[in-house]
């Protein structure tokens, strides 16, 4: 069935709130000053917090609840807070939460996504499912198919980074390949980009925002706190509703589906140059791996090994001086030559084989 978590024409799908919910007025206020900015499409905030050491503020929990059905009922905008269990589940159902997210620290374990999952049979609501703590594709994308097994086709998926050890420049690395790898599998999940994890900090936010967009991300998620440095939880990274504002105001939104534009034709021209050149590329790899064959053959014959070192490395430094004459960095004909020597051997491998 179609995935109709947000119609494509309402992108980006702004969602922005605190990190937790942390009192009435806390949340409330928030929510009227995001609203006041005009740049919100929906309002999170934290009712139970999965934290990773135990003496953090772990959130309000179910006395939360009424505060995120008042802020729906003030505002009219849709409230999201996290899931991590079947009783997060009922309890968020019974409230009229709109829409749920599973965290990263969910994602990684099966048994408690299929836990949500199988609490969720039935129920036609929208939920959106952050990328595990670890860069695994497959849990990411597996945490989607057991919702998906359950009956659910409003999914989203959030895009908040990866954990890692060493020099701290995110908070989480972004690693923004498997957002992409993510949308390969998934084209019609649409993926929400979270900065405000992935930094960590406020002074990295915009740039990082600014890529989800250029990166054609459908949304973005960003925590808001009244006053960020007394927040209960992500002091570091929470930014006042009028800076996130003023945020979203400079974000530069590029058009993302050119080939829909006729205004666009000199760059339809330009890639149809690509395609051509590309198709001659492949033609060419191909004959060269004809040769690569008969080469493979007279090895054979003669008993000759496949690889001769020598002249490999002979053929890898004359293709680094021709690639500096014509612009090619050092770095991708390294990787491309080896790319072509290492097919090269495959096929003749094959043919020793045969
Ligand atoms: C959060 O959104 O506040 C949160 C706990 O995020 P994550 O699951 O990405 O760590
Ligand atoms: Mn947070």
């Amino acid at each position: 069935m179609k995935n109709t978590f947000l119609p494509k024409e309402n992108r980006p799908l702004l969602i922005a709130g605190p990190c937790s919910v942390e009192s009435e007025e806390q949340l409330l206020s928030t929510a009227k000053r995001l609203q006041a900015t005009g740049k919100v499409d929906m309002i999170r905030g934290g009712i139970w917090k999965p934290r990773t050491r135990p003496n953090a503020f772990e959130g309000v929990g179910a006395i939360g609840l009424p505060w995120m059905k008042r802020v729906k009922e003030e505002t009219g905008l849709p409230v999201t807070t996290e899931v991590a269990k079947a009783s997060h589940v009922e309890l968020c159902l019974e409230f009229g939460i709109d829409v749920l997210w599973i965290g990263a620290r969910t994602t990684v374990n099966p048994f408690a996504v299929q836990e949500i999952a199988d609490a969720l049979k039935g129920v036609d609501i929208p939920i959106m499912v952050k990328n595990p703590i670890n860069p695994d594709l497959g849990l990411w994308l597996g945490a989607v198919e057991r919702l998906q097994k359950a009956g659910l086709n409003k999914i989203g998926a959030i895009h908040r980074g990866f954990s890692f050890s060493g020099e701290k420049f995110y908070r989480n690395r972004p690693q923004w390949q498997y957002a992409i790898d993510f949308k390969q599998e998934m084209p019609d999940v649409p993926m929400i980009n979270d900065p405000s994890h992935i930094c960590g900090r406020r002074d990295i936010l915009q740039k990082v925002s600014q890529k989800a967009m250029d990166l054609n991300m459908d949304g973005l998620m960003i925590e808001s706190h009244i006053d960020p440095d007394k927040a209960w939880s992500d002091a570091k990274q929470q930014i006042t509703p009028e800076v996130y504002g003023q945020m979203m105001k400079d974000l530069v939104l590029r058009e993302y589906d050119p080939s829909n534009n006729p205004q666009r034709s000199e760059l339809e021209k330009l890639r149809k140059q690509i395609n051509l050149i590309d198709d001659e590329l492949i033609s060419i790899l191909s004959s060269r791996m004809a040769v690569a064959r008969d080469i493979g053959s007279y090895k054979k014959e003669n008993n000759i090994t496949i690889l001769q070192s020598a002249r490999w490395q002979h053929i890898l430094g004359k293709y680094k001086e021709k690639a500096k004459a014509h612009d090619l960095s050092d770095d991708f004909i390294t990787r491309f030559i080896k790319a072509v020597h290492d097919e090269s051997i495959n096929q003749q491998e094959k043919v020793f084989g045969e």
